[in-house]
């Protein structure tokens, strides 16, 4: 896969200024990793809270970093330049690759990539980071389908190493150039993948919740098998990771990989994920799910 990447590299367009639609976790996150590795990025929400929140978590781990003595507080400063909060597409026009981070929305999707493709250059590129839209689905109302493709980040971005390029059924060479070349600036892995529901990674990890789900329904206890799979060798166990993604997003996850597969990943009844959402147990983001938080 790494070769394949490669190959799509060399025929890399420049990618010296970019921009995230969406200052959330997910977006705060992307303008933190362009700017640590030295991609100026416009940083662009609808709402102030939201891109004074994306601020914030950047300068906190950058901070973390000035403690760690991997960063001087120069250099810290320097980085945070980089990152340019807005609530308008003024500079839009210099931008040389968007990637879209708003809530997961297609309606809201649509609106937003439409939008801002009247507004860049001919030759920009825009990504998706949708975790659950098809690619193909999102670039129908676009101009220029060629110049779109996914560019699927993970949560927390700045950790997590693996970026997945999907590649809709229009999507362009030079798209697919353009995003896996950012994806390694930014020090991340690229695999390039095709368009289909869970693209790579969620294909493979949707699975392995549904079998734990199983398990838990059958009466096993949800700790000893987040232990179990510690001892394999896995950084943490399925409920610990379904509490770091949150249960209403692995049941909107698991809904559309089941629309997708129904042979394999449609169920009868309700899932033990599907009863921990029901009852508010989301996870990490309100403090209880198969765990509780402070
Ligand atoms: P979030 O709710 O934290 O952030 C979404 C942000 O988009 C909000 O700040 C909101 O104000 C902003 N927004 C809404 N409409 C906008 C518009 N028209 N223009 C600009 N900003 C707008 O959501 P998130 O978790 O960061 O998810 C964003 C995207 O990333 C989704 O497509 C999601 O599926 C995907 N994703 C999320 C995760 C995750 O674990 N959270 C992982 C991978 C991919």
């Amino acid at each position: 896969v790494k070769k394949k990447a490669g190959k799509f590299e060399k025929q890399a367009k420049a990618v010296n200024q970019t921009a995230v639609l969406g200052a959330g976790i997910m977006g705060g996150g992307i303008a933190y990793q362009s700017a640590s590795k030295g991609t100026p990025i416009l940083m662009k929400d609808i709402k102030e809270e939201a891109v004074e929140l994306g601020l914030k978590e950047s300068r906190k781990l950058f901070a973390k970093q000035v403690e760690r003595g991997k960063l001087t507080t120069e250099q810290m400063a320097e980085k945070l330049t980089l990152i340019r909060p807005t609530l308008s597409y003024g500079d839009f026009g210099h931008v040389d690759l968007v990637v879209e981070a708003v809530v997961e929305n297609p309606k809201v999707k649509d609106a937003v990539l439409t939008e801002v493709e009247g507004l860049v250059s001919e030759d920009t590129i825009l990504t998706s980071n949708t975790s659950t839209i098809s690619i193909t689905r999102l670039a129908q109302n676009l101009k220029r389908p060629e110049n779109f493709c996914g560019m699927h980040f993970f949560n927390p971005v700045h950790r997590m190493p693996l970026v997945e390029v999907i590649r809709g059924e229009k999507t362009g060479d030079a798209a697919v150039a353009a995003t896996v070349a950012y994806a390694r600036a930014m020090g991340k892995t690229p695999i390039v993948v095709n368009d289909c529901p869970g693209f790579l990674v969620n294909r493979v990890l949707f699975p392995y919740f549904g079998g734990f789900s199983l398990l838990v329904e059958q009466g096993a206890d949800f700790q000893r098998v987040d232990k179990v799979m510690e001892k394999f060798g896995w950084p943490m166990g399925p409920a610990y990771l379904l509490d770091v993604v949150g249960m209403d997003t692995a049941v909107h996850a698991n809904e559309v990989m089941a629309e997708g597969f129904p042979e394999r990943m449609a169920r009868d009844g309700k899932t033990a994920i599907q009863v921990m959402y029901e009852n508010e147990r989301l996870g990490q983001k309100n403090d209880k799910g198969f765990y509780a938080y402070e």
